[in-house]
């Protein structure tokens, strides 16, 4: 399985180290091509601006619009994956979500806090930094955790949308949620289907 990482701008070895720790190859992906050669794609944490002018630079946005398979946004790559942004254009797009910038206040840069999330059985250790929450969501995302009345933790179909960094601790469940998209992908492809 190969996992790319959008490797612009932002928190990308930390991605590679932890795509390794779920076995899986990490990939920096630096142009539109090497799109075509991945599984899955996570969009980093990072400088949301910076990246999307990155990105036009680079004339990426195109392909990553296009891109079909699974997607795991965190923090900054949360914002490039809303379909609406506060007081911005959207970016990729592609989720059905409002998300609001530095939502946490200067006074609490970055912390960390326990979250209850869907589908795992014991509490997930979360570390915020400068981070995006999601206000409001649309028809087809699901909710899989909240921090107080705000929401960090969304899915819709094959894309995963993550206000925190589930790349900085040594829990890779967030990351192997983005695994089992892929997985699934994969079993649905047609080649696959006898
Ligand atoms: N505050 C950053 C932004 O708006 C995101 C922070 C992060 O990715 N850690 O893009």
């Amino acid at each position: 399985m190969k996992i790319g990482v959008l490797a612009l701008q932002g928190a990308v070895e930390e991605h590679i180290h932890a795509i390794e720790g779920i076995g899986a190859e990490g990939i920096a992906i630096k142009n539109a091509e090497q799109l075509n050669e991945i599984d899955g794609l996570i969009l980093p944490g990072g400088e949301s601006t910076a990246m999307r002018k990155l990105i036009d630079y680079h004339e990426m946005m195109p392909a990553l619009k296009d891109f079909k398979k699974p997607i795991l946004g965190t923090c900054a790559g949360l914002i490039l994956l809303a379909d609406c942004v506060e007081g911005s254009e959207a970016h990729i797009g592609g989720m059905n979500i409002w998300v609001r910038r530095n939502s946490f206040g200067r006074q609490i840069d970055s912390f960390s806090t326990e979250l209850t999330v869907q589908g795992l059985d014991t509490p997930y250790e979360a570390v915020f930094i400068r981070a995006p929450h999601i206000d409001r969501v649309g028809e087809g995302v699901e909710v899989l955790a909240t921090y107080g009345d705000k929401i960090v933790l969304v899915q819709q179909g094959n894309k995963i949308g993550c206000a925190f960094h589930p790349e900085l601790t040594d829990d890779l469940r967030i990351m192997e949620l983005l695994k089992e998209q892929i997985q699934q992908s994969k079993l649905a492809q047609p080649s696959n289907v006898l």
